[in-house]
Formats: structure tokens, C-alpha cells, sequence
């Protein structure tokens, strides 16, 4: 899969022949004169902000004009949009970009992404969203292709009126990030958090391991070669037996929890769910960084990314 920046030539006729503003999500549609837009109108960062479109094909219009190189829509939904002012609520917001994935498989460098990697955030997106509507019984649950990995948009009127600490909260549950009190409770956040465990422990290396405070060597050689041992402790809530492993005593076992629990949070951007004024990638658009399209996932487990290939690319590739 080829994934390169895309030429101002390329944006234009994204813009001119291939956007359609039938792929605006319905959530955004139905709300457009009350979000804030921001663009990137050279590549140099979101800073042509303040934007207000009173209809989609405003916004069409604007973007066909201009092909900027990423456009974007608050979360929030404004009585004056183009002031950022009148705050009236926001949607709940998960950003899983995989490059940015504090455990990876795949080795491809910091800051870029693969195949592989996309699919571990797309996994982990699934997770979280399953949290989200089983154990906080939250509907009209979203997922976006962002282009380097997925947006999970919640728009349940539930949350859209909670304050960022709240969020910050929620964001601990679903992502595992903090340390229960009690880690064998069969439902509840116990069990989130074991499940969030076993999958951050399932992918940690040996260096990683070395990490932790107060690891040995033999220690984490036998944590590694035992992975699947260690994980079905994990997963039955037997921790006790994972404490009283040789050589691991109280206090590495403290430390290795702290280190796996800070792991957990990392899977997604805390800072993106906390702030209620974010804009986010619009779906529709292009993300010229990649060539893809931003756009909404109807089925998390089909989805290819080959449909998020501009035409543009596809003819360049033959
Ligand atoms: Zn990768």
C-alpha cells in the first residue's frame, strides 16, 4: 500500500471531481451551522480556524476553491460557531491513530504507519467501543477512518453535555488506566481492566519489560517465554499468582502493574476525549499527509482500507 503526501495538483481534483458531500457523516450534516471548521489550507498546520458554513454546499464550495490540505470540524456544536462561542455540547471523542500506538507489532518507524499497525488500531478501537456501548449502554457510537488510524464519535446526548474531567474519567475506564481496587470483580471496570491488560501484556517484548523498575533479567526472560501462562492469570484475575512468580515480589509486581496500567492508557489520546472544543478531521475530506480519505467506517470488522484510496492514487498506481 503506497502512502504518500499528496501534491497541491492532486488536492485540487480531490476537491473538483471526487469529494461528495454524501459521505458527510448524517451527525455532522444535521448540526453544520453550528460547528467550528478549521482547515490547513498549505500543509503547515490547522491554523485557518473560525469557520462557519451555514449549509454543506458552503462548505463544498470552500472546499473546492481552496483544496486545502486538511479540513476538520470541532466536536462541539456553538451558538456562534465563527466566535468558538456558546458552547452547547460536544461529542464524546476517541482518537486511536496508529502511529502513536505505544506497543506495535509491526516496527514500521515512529510516526508512520502500516497495514499492521492500522489493524491494531482498529482492533483497539473495536475494544473501546465495545466498553462503550455494553458497559456504559451508549448508543449512535461512530467510527472514522482518520488516515493514520480511527476516530471513535459518540453521539449520545448522554455524554455530549459532560465537562472534560468527566471524560478524563471515561476515558480511565475504557482504556484501563487506572489499577482497581479489586481486580477479580467479574463485571465492572475489574474486568475491563484485566481484558486490557492481557492485551498490552500479549504484546510486550523483552526490552520492554526491562522497562519496569526493578525487573530482572531472568525475570522478564520467564514473563516472555511464559507470556501465555502470565495472560491467563491475567485474564482470571489470578494476580496474586503473578506476584508470587520467582524472583517478582511486591514491589516489582507494583511496578510492572504501574507500567502495564500506563501502557493501557497510551492506546488512545487522552488529551483529544478531554478537550470539548477539539476539532477533528472531517470525514470526506483528504488527509494530503497519507493520500487517504478520512471517512466513516460503517462496519469496523470489513473494512478495507483500499476504500479509502483517492482516484488520484489509484491511477497513479496503474
Ligand atoms: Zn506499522
Amino acid at each position: 500500500m503506497i502512502m504518500r503526501e499528496a501534491t497541491p495538483e492532486e488536492r485540487r481534483r480531490f476537491y473538483l471531481e471526487e469529494w461528495n458531500k454524501r459521505e458527510v457523516p448524517d451527525f455532522i450534516l444535521h448540526t453544520i451551522s453550528m460547528r467550528e471548521f478549521g482547515f490547513d489550507l498549505d500543509g503547515k498546520g490547522p491554523n485557518n480556524r473560525y469557520n462557519q458554513f451555514l449549509t454543506v454546499d458552503q462548505l463544498g464550495d470552500f472546499l473546492r476553491i481552496r483544496a486545502p490540505y486538511s479540513a476538520y470540524a470541532s466536536v462541539a456544536l456553538y451558538e456562534r460557531p465563527s466566535a468558538r462561542e456558546g458552547w452547547l455540547k460536544a461529542e464524546l471523542a476517541l482518537d486511536i491513530d496508529a502511529k502513536d500506538l505505544p506497543l506495535k507489532s509491526c516496527g514500521c518507524p515512529p510516526g508512520s504507519v502500516c497495514e499492521r499497525c492500522l489493524d491494531e488500531a482498529r482492533q483497539v478501537a473495536k475494544q473501546f467501543a465495545e466498553v462503550l456501548a455494553s458497559d456504559l449502554g451508549l448508543r449512535k457510537i461512530n467510527f472514522i477512518y482518520s488516515g493514520r488510524g480511527f476516530h471513535i464519535r459518540v453521539n449520545d446526548e448522554s455524554v455530549m453535555t459532560l465537562e472534560g474531567n468527566e471524560r478524563a474519567q471515561l476515558v480511565d475506564y475504557v482504556t484501563g488506566g487506572v489499577i482497581p481496587s479489586d481486580f477479580t470483580m467479574a463485571l465492572g471496570y475489574s474486568k475491563v481492566f484485566r481484558e486490557r491488560l492481557e492485551r498490552t501484556f500479549s504484546s510486550l517484548r523483552m526490552e520492554d519489560l526491562l522497562e519496569v523498575r526493578g525487573m530482572k533479567r531472568s525475570l522478564a526472560q520467564r514473563l516472555i517465554q511464559e507470556k501465555e501462562r502470565a495472560m491467563e492469570m491475567i485474564r482470571k484475575g489470578k494476580l496474586d499468582e503473578l506476584s508470587g512468580l520467582e524472583g517478582m515480589g511486591p514491589k516489582t509486581f507494583r511496578n510492572l502493574l504501574e507500567f502495564l496500567t500506563k501502557l493501557n492508557s497510551g492506546f488512545t489520546d487522552g488529551k483529544v476525549t478531554i478537550d470539548t472544543k477539539r476539532i477533528l478531521r472531517l470525514p470526506s475530506s483528504l488527509h494530503s499527509g497519507v493520500s487517504m480519505k478520512c471517512m466513516v467506517v460503517q462496519d469496523i470488522d470489513r473494512f478495507k482500507l483500499e476504500e479509502a484510496v483517492p482516484k488520484f492514487l489509484r491511477e497513479a498506481a496503474g
